[in-house]
């Protein structure tokens, strides 16, 4: 089935929501993006990733020619527009058509798409049996080269890292900092939990500001834990009460081995079953009406 997408202010079918070749997204990878979801009617949290959107484009000096507003009604509209309750949404603001050269000068009017399909959920024996991961060679790029806390639209520092994952057979794989410090997973946070308290690499390592890594802090606090912004090594993580990844697509998802290494008893732990829990529970309860 054709699905309608956002366009540059227009729903129109797949078929016809196509992009220049000169576009600079394509040619450069110069632009920002979101994923989303909405839940039983609701975008959850679409504010955060709104604001994480705006505050990426301001730092490419990308203006956006529509409000946050407009944008979140963009979002809306295309879940509207495909009848989509429960939604995955794609968020894409290129640079925009320009010239074969880098000068974003050329580009005059950036690009704008929302998708929004149906959710592909990860497979329930994920979260039941927990994660089996590795670690990545590929270091998380640095914040002096190219800040990770932007979404932009050059994703191959963690597609050379998913790339690595595939070859080993795991569903995500660890990335560390250039200093080998744990960062984040090539499309997720991570937490480890210690006692009780629940550690989580601080933004200034260089990784992204995951909307769930701060609703799952949120939430940690909210249960009484104790919540610390640390940097940790991988002995750490090998030596961890628990362990689990967050993300948009993703949610809650416990760890079990890292290189090899059990986490504690290799099982999901039960800090991180709670919090997928009352994660699930607030995805449900709050969010931007569709309509
Ligand atoms: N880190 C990276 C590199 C990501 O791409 C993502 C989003 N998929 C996340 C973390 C998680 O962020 P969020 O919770 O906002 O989806």
């Amino acid at each position: 089935m054709s699905l309608m997408i956002y366009l540059n202010g227009k729903l129109v079918p797949q078929e016809q929501a196509t992009v220049s070749v000169f576009d600079h997204g394509v040619l450069y990878g110069d632009g920002v993006f979101e994923g989303i979801r909405a839940y039983n009617g609701r975008v959850f949290r679409l504010e955060q990733h709104i604001d994480r959107l705006y505050a990426g484009a301001h730092t490419l000096m990308i203006n956006i020619p529509i409000s946050k507003e407009e944008m979140c009604k963009a979002v809306c509209d295309t879940c509207a527009a495909n009848n989509l309750t429960d939604a995955y949404i794609r968020l894409v603001v290129t640079r925009g058509d320009g010239d074969l050269g880098l000068d974003p000068r050329k580009c005059t009017t950036p690009t704008i798409f929302v998708i929004a399909a149906s959710i592909q959920m990860y497979p329930e024996e994920f979260y039941q049996k927990g994660l089996e991961l590795i670690t990545c060679s590929t270091r998380r790029n640095s914040p002096q080269t190219l800040d990770p806390a932007m979404k932009s639209l050059n994703y191959l520092n963690n597609i050379l890292a998913k790339i690595e994952t595939i070859q080993a057979g795991v569903p995500e794989g660890i990335m560390l900092t250039a200093d080998g410090y744990v960062s984040e997973c090539t499309g997720d946070n991570l937490f480890i939990v210690k006692g009780n308290a629940l550690i989580v690499p601080p933004l200034h390592l260089g990784n992204l500001g995951g909307i769930t890594r701060m609703t799952i802090m949120e939430l940690a606090e909210a249960e009484g834990l104790e919540v610390r912004e640390e940097m940790f090594r991988l002995h750490d993580l090998y030596n961890a009460d628990e362990f689990f990844i967050t993300g948009t697509a993703a949610e809650v998802v416990p760890g079990v081995k890292v290189d090899g290494r059990p986490i504690a008893n290799g099982k999901p732990g039960p800090i991180t079953q709670r919090l997928r829990k009352r994660y699930q529970e607030l995805t449900y309860a709050e969010g931007t009406p569709i309509e």
